[in-house]
């Protein structure tokens, strides 16, 4: 990948509508971009994909080294996205049935970035597509619902899809309770506890652990 291909996806990356800082987008390119290169044409997948912005990062990393990256969401938003919550953004309801739908700005998003061979968008519920999806997956982004059973479900039915050596990375994971939610925090615990993972690097809330067995 040239400096100037990089710097075309990064620059965007850090102009999109989303949630992540642009030192932890940097991070998780820069991790996910290693991953790659260790593991080329690997098969990555993030949960959580609201309007792109992640997927730019880690889709400049997998454009690098072959990889491949599917973005997975229903498009409808987290509860804390809904009318009423800190995150509500007017302009992304869809008219038709009032419901939040990001899928269009995603859409986009991918497109002028010109990453749309290897950014695959996979729409649906968490659930319901990891119990019918069976790859290996060298990497596995849990950035979707924070909500206890939300991000514990996504913690059980993705994580043991990562292969032996590939990466697991857990967004806005905060130790301290007044920094925000419980939940991503308990489960990256909880991949430490297992003794499946151990911890390779981290930036703000962004945490990035392998897989050791
Ligand atoms: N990773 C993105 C931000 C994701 S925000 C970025 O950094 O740019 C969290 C997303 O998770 C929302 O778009 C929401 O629609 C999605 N989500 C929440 N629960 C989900 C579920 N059960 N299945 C699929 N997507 C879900
Ligand atoms: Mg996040």
């Amino acid at each position: 990948m040239s400096v100037s291909r990089r710097d075309e996806v990064l620059t965007l990356a850090e102009r999109a509508k989303g949630f992540m800082p642009h030192n932890e987008g940097l991070a998780l390119f820069s991790f996910a971009l290693e991953l790659g290169e260790r593991i080329p044409s690997s098969t990555w997948l993030e949960v959580g994909a609201w309007c792109g912005k992640s997927a730019l990062y880690l889709g400049a990393a997998a454009e690098a080294t072959q990889s491949v990256l599917y973005s997975l969401d229903h498009h409808h938003g987290s509860d804390e996205n809904q009318e009423g919550w800190e995150h509500f953004d007017a302009t992304l309801v869809d008219p038709r049935d009032g419901r939040l739908n990001t899928l269009p700005t995603w859409q986009g998003t991918i497109a002028d970035a010109r990453l749309e061979e290897t950014v695959i968008g996979l729409v649906g519920h968490s659930a319901v597509v990891a119990r019918h999806f069976h790859q290996p997956l060298e990497l596995v982004f849990i950035d979707g619902g924070h909500g206890h059973d939300v991000a514990w479900g996504d913690f059980r039915a993705w994580s043991p899809k990562v292969v032996s050596g590939g990466a697991l990375l857990v967004h806005d994971v905060f130790p301290h309770p007044e920094d925000g939610g419980r939940a991503p925090y308990e489960i990256y615990l909880k991949a430490l506890e297992s003794g499946e993972f151990v911890e390779v690097a981290s930036e703000g809330s962004l945490r990035a652990l392998r897989r050791v067995r």
